[in-house]
């Protein structure tokens, strides 16, 4: 039973070391972690007004069909492709 208690003390002054001297990243981790859960808050906040929201930005020309889609309806693909709908991308994949 002592030599169990030893292994966990050991164990436990690693996990204490390792965290300090990984404080930084752990920091680091926590904070992207916290900005994600403000991220999810937001978008749950502005799911409810989606209709005010995310059908009236700007129009995008889809990059297959030329539809006008509102920026928040269409698929973003890298910076300024757009597509109007997943069945519009699907073509544009299959014929590259
Ligand atoms: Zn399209």
């Amino acid at each position: 039973m002592r030599e169990f208690l030893i292994i966990l003390l050991v164990i436990a002054v690693l996990v204490g070391l390792t965290a300090f001297r990984y404080r930084k990243q752990i920091f680091a981790i926590y904070q992207f972690w916290s900005a994600l859960r403000s991220i999810q808050a937001k978008n749950a906040r502005s799911q409810m007004s989606e209709h005010a929201g995310d059908e009236t930005g700007p129009l995008v020309n889809c990059a297959k069909c030329g539809a006008w889609t509102a920026e928040g309806k269409a698929i973003r693909l890298g910076t300024r492709t757009f597509y109007c709908s997943a069945a519009c991308m699907e073509k544009a994949a299959t014929a590259v």
